[in-house]
């Protein structure tokens, strides 16, 4: 059903617009940011992959080549949307709106205090929009209270780059590295449906005779095109890796030169790892010992091993461990010579690494800092023009932001940005109950997403072809999308719509830019001296070199594609290994709840598929949700192939219908998160969350099926 690589394609759509010559942009959807031509003449926009931009090299996904699609769709908003005294949704002025927006918060605040508004985000907005977003909770609500939910998509990863290697990029190293690895470790990811240009290098890799092992409860596409399949019991990432690094250890692969130079804390490590040989490994994982160890022989052996992981080991309630545990063995698989040590992680919203840098973390401030650094208070209050006493601490972490809505002391007012909370959260019919508790809930959306539905206000945003600024793909290449379109009438940007709600809080002479790229002139000065430091970027100079790696300090500085090549970004230089033991995640099966469940992505489908789900070529190609089962668990449960089945979890139930495979593990069962209502598998999945990332697990829980009455 996937094609591997994708060639240059061309979309037409018809949409009302200006002639203009081709504008080179960037997909709207996920990390891999494809560069894409956007024609529009006689009333049409088409779109090509651009051959020139050197991450996708002209190929892009089914997503990327139907995108213009939303543009000029009919369930596109162009008015705002007020609530009225009889609980509907209509239209209304901007002027209303934003009154109605303003006197909403004045009255929260004046009631509960200023931690009662508060602010939620996305990972697919420019780096424009999240600095703007985290200045306007910070400056114009003095709220603590901003967070995003990138919190449910990288913040383990973050948190074990930065406790590792004293930085969070996820790909320290350009995306064209893969093709040069002899061996690769791919852990829970499956970029042959969420992100295919991606494959090319992947196969480029395989061409020059590498070996690509993929971990992964599934045979997922990716998994097929593999040398080796290690396909382990959901949630025992830590003790593979674990096990993994007791053969390399045992079987002598160890360098001790380069742990001595390069990092810290490997004697501990090895202690733990002795712990896990094989047999005990497969007992935790169900990785046979012979794959085990002939997959450590590969890694142990191969002169440039690499490791990435994704989701699939990330979203857990250990999921920072799990991250940690596979960077102990990308540092122990190091050598003397070499440039880095070949660990990435593969992100996933569109701006998923600069969404997480720039100010909307509940704990962060722009450039990566944090906001309970007294330095950098004082650095960004400077360049906000405001006290640095005034900048609020450290607030709630998105799922705990969302929980406490409408609660006593909890969250009474949301602004929401790009993200549709009521499909994407864990434990989703909870988080609907919360979200209706709100006393005033404003959303900025395109179209009417399951969370705007519940909303006092809706004001209707430009989309990425109407409007400029950048994001940072998953190398930390910071890229500019162009504007190809006008948007239609009666929409705004967001950075205009924020800016109009500061201005009617007293606080307008913070937000007055002469446009984004002013903008992002200002978020590089906020972030100069930070560890994301942008401050020798300006859209110039970035439009002219097709992309900057940060960090770029300076004006005459290149960038930084190989952040690691000299030192890690610790202290002394070195990078540290940290003791990880297998933990059960927070729900395992039991008499009730018999099988796994675990959560992610199809190739036709993004996210909570508020845009993708509105395609008709991509709503043909996936309508509805299925659930992946094992033949043997399906007959135990009485559940046939293609009938519609309840899933049954602690939290609620979810429908989906039956797609038997031989191709998941008999204890564990696969259901793709993008829609809405009891089409939710969000409804079934579980809040527990990380203790550092505040990640939920998304990818582990218990659950049981049962025959729908309509099969
Ligand atoms: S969805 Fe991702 S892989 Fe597909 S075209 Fe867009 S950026 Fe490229």
């Amino acid at each position: 059903m996937t094609l591997e690589v994708i060639g240059v394609q061309q979309n037409l759509v018809a949409i009302s617009a200006h002639a203009s010559t081709a504008t080179a942009t960037h997909c709207p959807y996920c990390a891999f940011q494809c560069g894409m031509r956007l024609t529009v003449a006689d009333d049409a926009v088409t779109i090509v992959g651009d051959p020139d931009f050197p991450v996708n090299k002209g190929a892009l996904c089914i997503k990327g080549w139907t995108a213009a699609e939303t543009l000029a769709h009919p369930d596109r908003l162009h008015t705002p949307l007020v609530r009225n005294t009889r609980g509907n949704l209509t239209p209304a002025t901007w002027d209303d709106a934003l009154d109605r927006i303003a006197d909403g918060i004045r009255a929260t605040q004046a009631r509960h205090g200023v931690d009662a508004v508060g602010v939620f985000g996305g990972g697919s907005l420019t780096n424009e929009k999240t600095y703007l977003l985290g200045k306007f909770a910070r400056v114009a609500l003095g709220t603590r209270n901003i967070d995003y939910n990138g919190r449910f998509c990288m913040s383990s990863a973050a948190a074990a780059g930065l406790r590792a290697f004293g930085i969070d990029r996820g790909l320290p190293f350009p995306i064209e590295d893969i093709a040069h690895a002899d061996v690769i470790l791919l852990v829970g990811s499956n970029p042959s449906e969420t992100m295919p240009p991606l494959m090319q290098y992947f196969q480029a890799q395989r061409a020059n005779g590498g070996t690509l092992i993929v971990v992964d409860p599934r045979r997922t596409v990716t998994a097929q095109t593999a040398t080796m399949h290690l396909r382990l019991t959901p949630g025992s990432d830590a003790a593979l890796a674990n096990g993994l690094l007791h053969v390399v250890l045992r079987d002598g692969f160890i360098d001790r030169g380069f742990l001595a130079e390069r990092t810290v804390g490997f004697d501990e490590i090895a202690g733990i790892a002795a712990t896990y040989w094989p047999e005990r490994t497969e007992k935790i994982t169900g990785v046979p010992e012979l794959q085990l160890a002939q997959a450590a022989r590969l890694l142990g052996r191969a002169a440039r091993p690499m490791v990435l992981t994704a989701r699939g080991g990330e979203q857990q309630s250990q999921g920072v461990a799990n991250t940690l545990a596979y960077i102990n063995l990308a540092l122990a698989l190091g050598k003397r010579g070499r440039p880095f040590t070949s660990f990435g992680t593969i992100t996933g919203q569109g701006n998923g690494q600069g969404g997480r840098e720039h100010g909307q973390k509940c704990d962060q401030l722009p450039g990566y800092r944090r906001i309970d650094d007294p330095a950098a208070r004082a650095h960004v209050a400077a360049v906000w023009g405001i006290d640095a006493a005034d900048i609020p601490g450290a607030g709630s972490s998105a799922f705990e932001l969302l929980d406490t809505m409408g609660e006593k002391d909890g969250l009474r007012a949301l602004i929401l940005i790009g993200s549709n909370p009521v499909v994407s959260a864990p434990n989703a019919v909870h988080i609907e109950e919360r979200f209706r508790a709100l006393d005033l809930l404003v959303v900025s959306e395109f179209f009417l997403s399951e969370t705007a539905r519940l909303a006092h206000v809706v004001v209707p945003s430009a989309q990425w072809a109407e409007e400029e600024g950048t994001m940072t793909n998953l190398e930390g290449r910071v890229i500019l999308r162009r504007r190809a379109v006008d948007a239609p009438d009666g929409v705004r940007t967001d950075l205009e719509i924020i800016a109009a709600v500061a201005d009617r809080l007293g606080k307008g002479d913070h937000f007055r830019y002469s446009g984004a790229s002013a903008v992002f002139d200002e978020l590089c000065r906020a972030t100069a001296g930070g560890p994301a430091d942008y401050s020798g970027m300006s859209w110039a100079r970035i439009e002219a070199s097709g992309g900057i790696f940060w960090p770029c300090p300076s004006a005459d500085h290149e960038g930084t594609p190989r952040i690691f090549a000299e030192r890690f970004a610790t202290p002394d230089g070195r990078a540290r290994f940290h003791p990880v033991r297998h933990q059960s995640p927070a729900e395992e099966p039991d008499a009730d709840y018999p099988l796994y469940l675990t959560t992610g992505r199809v190739l036709a489908q993004y996210q909570s598929g508020t845009q993708t789900r509105r395609i008709p070529r991509l709503a043909g190609m996936a309508s509805e949700p299925f659930a992946e089962i094992n033949p043997a668990a399906a007959r135990r449960a009485g559940i046939a192939d293609g009938t519609l089945l309840a899933l049954v979890t602690r939290r609620g139930r979810a429908i989906a219908r039956a797609r038997l495979t031989r191709d998941i593990r008999e204890d564990t069962v696969f259901v793709p998160f993008h829609w809405g209502g009891l089409s939710s598998v969000n409804r079934l999945t579980n809040p527990a969350l990380d203790p550092t990332s505040r990640m939920p697990e998304f990818k582990v829980c218990a659950v049981r099926l049962e025959s729908h009455p309509a099969s």
